[in-house]
């Protein structure tokens, strides 16, 4: 039984309900509940809520959902969402600011209508700012270190700082930023470039993801991050894993590192599948592949039919 609910804060502006279903705001379709969900008005709802909050509640962030598998107990504390008043994009010299829930095609689109270079990349990463801050997200030989100049931060206790990708500690598919603190906007360094140049680049991307990954179905992107010089597809191919089932959830034939939900899987048959999936790799090839996507919430065990 939950100890956090919404009638024990007062003065929020934004949506603040018990026992939201998460399953409707992740792209793989899975999740229990959070206790708490929270929608904020703007800035300040937020950092009245975090002065308000328990030290002790735990704090989950919760952007475009693309990057979480949320198991089927649901998650304990409060699950943050950052809405509209935190999707504006504004010129900053040669540069463009982006609040954290903006998605990254739009910044990318954004930046190409203005004829500024370097965000193309981000038009077929299908994410938020936020997410993406945390995750450190890239393709196509670019990520958001390089072209982040600083992003702004809250913090447990509701005060704001700003941080460069070097004190964000940004790695592959990684940052080191503690686990509840907030993105709340990142500033992002352009190339001048024509808009007809940007539009080419973008559409091509774009392309070349239709053709190597799923289209149209419940998946999480990469669900491993690459092992050191090697393909987690490469690895996962060679140990059987494509198209390998749990339940409703299987392993692409398209793209075998990206896990599908079917339409009746459980965040436990996707979990189940994909430590399967480790467990083959590590007896074929002695490779410890790291989930790239993040597993969060209570488990609820269910019965798992292996295909
Ligand atoms: C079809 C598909 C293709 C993909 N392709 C790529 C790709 O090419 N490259 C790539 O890197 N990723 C890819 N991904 C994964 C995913 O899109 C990225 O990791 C993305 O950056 C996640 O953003 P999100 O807003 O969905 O974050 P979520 O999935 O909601 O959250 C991811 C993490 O970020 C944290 N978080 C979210 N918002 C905030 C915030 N405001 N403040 C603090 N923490 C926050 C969450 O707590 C969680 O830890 C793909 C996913 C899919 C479904």
């Amino acid at each position: 039984m939950t100890h956090w609910r919404a009638e024990d804060f007062t003065g929020i502006r934004g949506i603040l309900t018990n026992a939201e279903p998460l399953s409707r705001h992740t792209w793989l379709g899975v999740g229990g509940p959070a206790d708490l969900y929270f929608e904020p008005a703007d800035e300040a709802d937020l950092a009245a809520f975090m002065r308000q909050a328990d030290s002790t509640m735990p704090l989950l962030l919760l952007g475009a959902g693309s990057n979480m598998l949320v198991r089927d107990g649901g998650v304990e504390g409060c699950v943050i969402h950052l809405g509209e008043a935190f999707s504006a994009i504004t010129e900053a010299g040669d540069s463009l600011m982006a609040g954290a829930a903006v998605t990254d095609a739009a910044l990318a689109r954004a930046a190409g209508k203005l004829g500024r270079g370097g965000l193309s990349f981000l038009v077929s990463i299908p994410g938020t700012i936020g997410g993406g801050l945390r995750m450190n997200a890239g393709c196509y030989g670019s990520e958001f270190k390089d072209v982040v100049e600083r992003a702004r931060i809250m913090l447990r206790d509701g005060t704001i700082v700003e941080r460069t990708p070097a004190e964000m500690g940004m790695s592959y598919r990684h940052s080191d930023v503690e686990a509840d603190a907030i993105f709340l906007s990142a500033r992002f360094r352009t190339t001048p470039k024509s808009v007809e140049a940007c539009k080419a680049e973008m559409k091509e991307m774009l392309q070349k993801r239709a053709e190597t990954q799923p289209q149209g179905v419940r998946t999480g992107g990469s669900t491993f991050a690459n092992p050191d010089g090697d393909n987690a597809w490469r690895v996962i191919d060679a140990a059987g894993g494509r198209g390998l089932r749990v339940g409703g959830a299987h392993m692409s034939e398209k793209h075998c590192n990206f896990m599908i939900n079917s339409g009746t899987a459980s965040a436990h048959d996707l979990e189940e599948l994909g430590e399967e999936i480790r467990r083959r790799v590590a007896a074929h090839s002695g490779i410890s592949l790291r989930w790239e996507i993040k597993l969060c919430g209570r488990a609820m065990m269910k019965e798992t039919k292996h295909a």
